[in-house]
């Protein structure tokens, strides 16, 4: 196993609550021990914030929403330039975070300072520049009347992120709500909650008046659970699993119809077909399913690889995953670190057991590596087939399970036998069956020749049980504004 040559020089921010551009403690008093994965050993005592605190930041939120609060009183050009105020505190301390971020959550340093930092900051500075051009319509009714519409904010949000991207998760969730002049109050990921505390630091730099960004980290069953049914949320937005997708929408359903839009799981369908430049649907199709230690919720979990080139396929890509170099997240050309936490890792190793048990052919990998933290084996299983566990569920870990196909609308078909719809890719030379897939495929997004290609500017989200509403792009706009309809007499 690699280890760093240099210690990681990671300096530790705020570790409490942040209300009304304060740092609390927890009402409770409470706190809980973040972990650093590639070692087991604790890196901090985070206040964990639960129901009580969690109404104070939604207190902090709602005054700070109120007509004429500094933060409604700002010109949505102003919004704008906080938003790139706060993009330019982050490219600043890019590497800080980075490290941070590799520390919290076991990913690869040079991966978090490479991706995670500037899809960050690439993603504020996106919004930021939308702030001043949401606007309605004048419409056209019959009569003398003038009308027209605003687009106005949502009110209070309330969002709660994961763990697998802390920084890039926050940004998604803040950058929107914050350009359509709505209130926040951020629950983080219990597993990752110093990256997020950190900018929330650079929020409080950066200007942003008090209250508009209340920052709570906890666990989900008690302050996330808390924001989900608040009365006075206006708003809530999840990325997580779809089983706490399922209690989000009930907790809204059953406390004030707030509304909701959710990102979930997946089990995406990677399709290769036999005339693909091969090389590049090897090195894509193994990205697709280890980047990030194979915590992605449009992992290509399923891929299906068309019999002609199938054993080809196998063995090369038991290859590649042969060669991955799997590590301490800080020492150099490392490009998997471990999995975040005990539980996902006893979870993945769960997973390898049901695939052998099920009698899929283990071609590399399935066991741990090192004797701490908690890393395993870049796992290859050919021989899959669509009734197997693996094939169905979530494994949010580093296996990769190999499908056989033999023809275009038999794959489609078997793609779509799942209760996801994250995303897709095919590949492939010929360009009918590229559209074939592209518009047969039901998944929030599909990827030709190419996986896990994200910008700010291009909307991403689930189809079925992989969520509601999307994220990113003018799309993601929306799920932050009301529309209002005005009527005049003339
Ligand atoms: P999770 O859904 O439990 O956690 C995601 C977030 O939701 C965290 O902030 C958590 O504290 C919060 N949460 C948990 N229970 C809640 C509740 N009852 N009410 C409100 N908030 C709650 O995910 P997990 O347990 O960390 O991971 C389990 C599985 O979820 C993973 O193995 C993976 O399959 C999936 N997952 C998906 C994503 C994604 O990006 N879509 C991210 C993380 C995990
Ligand atoms: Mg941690």
């Amino acid at each position: 196993m690699a280890t760093a040559t240099l210690p990681p020089r990671v300096r530790i921010g705020a570790t409490q609550l942040l209300i009304n551009n304060e740092w609390v403690k927890a009402a409770s008093g409470k706190t809980f021990e973040t972990i650093n994965p590639a070692t087991g050993d604790v890196i901090a005592e985070v206040a964990e914030g639960d129901a009580a605190d969690i109404d104070r930041a939604v207190k902090a939120a709602r005054a700070a929403f109120e007509r004429n609060s500094p933060w409604r009183r700002l010109a949505a050009a102003e919004r704008g330039y906080l938003l790139n105020r706060l993009a330019d505190l982050i490219e600043e301390h890019a590497d800080e975070l980075a490290r941070l971020e590799s520390l919290d959550n076991g990913k690869p340093y040079e991966i978090a300072k490479a991706a995670d930092l500037p899809l960050t900051i690439a993603c504020y500075r996106y919004y930021a520049g939308w702030a001043d051009k949401v606007h309605g319509k004048t419409i056209p009714i019959q009569g003398d009347y003038f009308c027209y519409t605003r687009h106005e904010p949502v009110g209070v949000v309330g969002q709660i992120i994961p763990w697998n991207f802390p920084l890039l998760m926050q940004a998604w969730k803040l950058a929107p709500a914050l350009a359509c002049g709505n209130t926040v109050v951020l629950k983080v990921a219990e597993q990752t909650p110093l990256s997020a505390l950190r900018v929330g630091e650079l929020i409080i730099e950066a200007g942003f008046p008090a209250g508009t960004v209340n920052i709570v980290p906890g666990y989900g069953p008690t302050a996330g659970a808390a924001l989900a049914r608040h009365m006075d949320v206006d708003k809530i937005a999840f990325t997580g699993s779809t089983e706490v997708g399922h209690l989000i929408m009930e907790a809204a359903a059953k406390s004030n119809l707030k509304r909701v839009t959710l990102e979930l799981g997946g089990k995406s369908p990677n399709i290769v077909f036999a005339d693909a430049d091969l090389d590049a649907a090897i090195e894509g199709s193994h990205f697709a399913l280890f980047f990030n230690q194979g915590q992605c919720c449009c992992a290509g979990s399923r891929l299906f690889v068309e019999e002609k080139v199938y054993d080809e396929f196998v063995e090369r890509s038991t290859e590649r995953a042969r060669d991955r170099k799997v590590g301490d997240p800080f020492a150099e050309g490392v490009e998997q670190g471990p999995q975040v936490d005990q539980e996902q890792f006893n979870k993945v190793m769960g997973y390898i057991d049901a695939g052998k048990q099920e009698g899929a052919r283990m071609t590399c990998g399935g066991g741990r590596v090192g004797d701490r933290g908690y890393f395993i084996e870049p796992t290859v299983f050919a021989d899959v087939n669509d009734d197997m566990k693996i094939a169905r569920e979530e494994i949010f870990g580093p296996v990769m399970s190999l499908i056989k196909f033999k023809d275009l609308d038999e794959v489609v078909e078997r793609a779509n036998r799942t209760v996801y719809g994250l995303a897709a890719a095919v590949w492939t030379r010929d360009i009918t069956k590229a559209h074939a897939i592209a518009a047969n495929v039901r998944a929030g997004t599909v990827w030709v020749n190419c996986y896990d290609v994200f910008d700010s500017a291009a909307p991403f989200g689930g189809f079925k049980q992989s969520g509601i509403g999307r994220e990113l792009g003018e799309y993601g706009l929306q799920q932050y504004t009301e529309v209002k309809t005005v009527t005049i007499k003339i």
